[in-house]
């Protein structure tokens, strides 16, 4: 089986739009998602990056909803993909996303991996993915994109989010808007061969 890795805050999860939610609540914005044009929102619209991280650990540590047609999906490809799930939460969090993925409803045995930060403060996925032999990674986070297309042979396959539009396309990069686009594309390569 083909071995793919999925990313769990907004690959699987629709983590932003409850980030986004409770930041526009604390600080009293109306902040759009399309605004949201950079990983780091605190330095885009000036806001306290002590209490937009206080924010997003908050809820990683709860349960978030899926994004739409996610579980279905990977469901449907758990017969042509061995899939797992990686994640650059915090081990404070383990307990929360092991939930989080069970409440779900997979019909599929995955592991699921916590990844740190490397000393550049970028996700050290790319080594993880060498050693586990993944040969395609569904990821929206554009150093982490770029850090494993420039030490892996990995093919990325990036949720388009306001916050990656700098990515490009190329034999190893596919662009995809949404899970439906997302089976496609991975069931093109189960029956056709083709990225
Ligand atoms: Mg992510």
């Amino acid at each position: 089986m083909i071995k793919l890795a999925v990313d769990l805050d907004d690959c699987l999860l629709n983590t932003s739009r409850l980030i986004l939610d409770r930041i526009n609540q604390y600080f009293s914005k109306s902040i759009k998602l399309e605004e949201v044009v950079s990983f780091h929102i605190e330095k885009l619209f000036n806001l306290n990056a002590e209490v937009v991280d206080m924010i997003v650990q908050e809820c990683l540590s709860t349960i978030i909803r899926p994004n739409r047609y996610a579980v279905e999906a990977l469901n449907f490809l758990s017969d042509f993909y061995d899939i797992c799930f990686i994640t650059n939460r915090r081990s404070t969090q383990y307990q929360s996303t092991k939930t989080n993925l069970e409440v779900l409803g997979f019909k599929f045995k995955y592991d699921f991996y916590l990844c740190n930060k490397d000393s550049r403060g970028i996700p050290a996925k790319a080594e993880l993915l060498n050693k586990l032999g993944i040969e395609f990674i569904i990821e929206d986070r554009p150093d982490t994109i770029e850090d494993i297309y420039n030490r892996t042979n990995c093919n990325i396959l990036v949720m388009d989010k306001p916050w990656n539009r700098n990515i490009a396309e190329n034999g190893r990069i596919c662009i995809d808007r949404d899970w439906m686009e997302i089976k496609q594309v991975l069931m093109d390569i189960v029956l056709l061969g083709d990225v």
